[in-house]
């Protein structure tokens, strides 16, 4: 129906219709012209097209529904969320906006410059009105994980109600005995937005629901970048089906992926794939891609090197963990278990964060990529100052590595792509080598 159906619901839920049609009207071109023109692909991206067309709009409307039923709508910038527990209350978690420059200089107003694009564009788009999902939710999830998004909860919580989970820095044991406080808090806020208390039935179904989506991102991820010979959808169409799975119901969610990855396997057996052969495969590490933040993706993808895989919160840091329930059978221990399963994140606020470093060689032997890009949003401290082990490692492995620093600005696009071109160059060269060396 597209979102000129539900102006009278935007309108109630406090949106700024007109910008926020401008601004959607914006998006909806940027992605017709980055994702429809794409050769080859797959037919059960349709369905992930029509989202995009609902995304502020029927999505938005079911939001709305299931909050009439006194049930929790939770908005959130990061991926520590216990998002089983909100789905066991038979609400909805999803990700907020926070990945376009056009509500940064209203950030500004309050927000210091020099801080990371992700935090600015997402507090923006609550001072602009302009995120449909930011103005249905019941409260902000916030977390304790950079400096720069611990001391903006302060500020937001003026204009919006936030909670704010404390998230340890370290993993000892102490660290992770509050975390389990911590997670039994969380719970507590949404019995409280509820008003009722959630049953260990409903919990443990919120993580059957939960590990279900994230067992068909694995299968995607797996089809994506195990295959060496053939790449059955482009990494910006995976990337683009991540970022949606913050936004969609996941039970539905699951089973729209799920249809997709019978066709890649379809595709991978008969060798259907939509890179020529011997196109340079590369992994993407690092911050997250909020979307609409596209731009290293075409920038790769359209210079002739294929993404197989993005080691990042909107990716495999994601989904790479499931919850364990074998055993479970009271209330504390499904609690354990969460906090366990969400320790096992590794974000660059830890340290030390070494098994992150050892999973990202084993992803890339595993993916057979051919290099990797580090990707870190500017004034991102944490993930800048981690690229130099990360960089260490990888050197000392004799992995090729481009590192990329960048915002949502267009500026450097041209730059990027520029370093992105001779980076493939120097890929394609040494497979050349390679080869020839092989063959003597
Ligand atoms: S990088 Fe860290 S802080 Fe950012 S979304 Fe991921 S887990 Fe959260
Ligand atoms: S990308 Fe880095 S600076 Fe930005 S919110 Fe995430 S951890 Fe914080």
């Amino acid at each position: 129906m597209g979102i000129e159906a539900y102006k009278n619901l935007l309108s109630d839920i406090g949106v700024d219709v007109e910008k926020h049609a401008k601004m959607m009207n914006a998006g909806l071109e940027s992605y017709k012209k980055q994702f429809l023109s794409q050769p080859n692909r797959p037919e059960a991206m349709k369905y992930f097209d029509w989202f995009m067309s609902e995304i502020q709009g029927e999505r938005i409307a079911e939001i709305n529904r299931i909050k009439k039923e006194r049930k929790p709508a939770v908005g959130t910038f990061c991926i520590f969320v216990p998002e089983e527990i909100i789905v066991g209350a038979g609400g909805a978690c999803y990700g907020l906006c926070g990945g376009s420059p056009a509500t940064i200089p209203d950030a500004e107003s309050e927000l210091p410059r020099n801080i990371c694009p992700l935090i600015k564009s997402a507090y923006g788009f609550k001072l602009q009105r302009t995120c449909a999902y930011t103005q249905s939710s019941d409260f902000i999830y916030g977390e304790t994980t950079c400096e720069a998004k611990k001391k903006t909860w302060e500020i937001l919580d003026k204009h919006h109600p936030v909670h704010v989970m404390n998230i340890p820095h370290m993993k000892r044991d102490r660290d992770l005995r509050m975390w389990k406080e911590e997670v039994y808090e969380f719970k507590k806020h949404i019995e409280d937005v509820i008003g009722k208390k959630l049953t260990f039935e409903e919990m443990v179904n919120g993580v059957k629901i939960i590990n279900k989506k994230r067992e068909a991102l694995q299968r995607l991820d797996s089809l994506r970048s195990m295959n060496p010979d053939v790449v059955p959808i482009s990494g910006k169409d995976g990337l683009f089906i991540t970022q949606m799975g913050f936004l969609d119901d996941p039970v539905r969610y699951t089973q729209k992926v799920n249809e997709l990855c019978d066709e890649l396997d379809k595709r991978v057996q008969d060798g259907v794939s939509v890179f020529k052969k011997d196109t340079p495969r590369l992994m993407v590490l690092g911050t997250p891609f909020a979307p609409p933040n596209w731009k290293l993706h075409t920038a790769v993808e359209s210079t002739g090197g294929a993404i197989v895989n993005e080691e990042s919160c909107i990716g495999h840091r994601y989904y790479k963990d499931n919850v364990d329930l074998e055993g479970v059978e009271d209330e504390d221990t499904l609690i354990d278990r969460l906090m366990r399963r969400y320790s096992e994140i590794d974000c660059a606020c830890f340290t030390p964060n070494t098994p992150r470093i050892d999973k990202i060689l084993k992803m890339y032997k595993d993916r057979q990529a051919d290099g990797v890009i580090y990707y870190t949003l500017s004034f991102c401290h944490t993930y800048n100052v981690e690229s130099h082990l990360v960089v260490e490692a990888l050197e000392k492995e004799g992995i090729p590595c481009l590192i990329i620093e960048s915002d949502y600005s267009a500026e450097d696009t041209g730059q990027i792509k520029t370093r992105v071109e001779a980076f493939l160059e120097s890929l394609t060269f040494k497979k050349k080598a390679k080869l020839f060396k092989d063959i003597k």
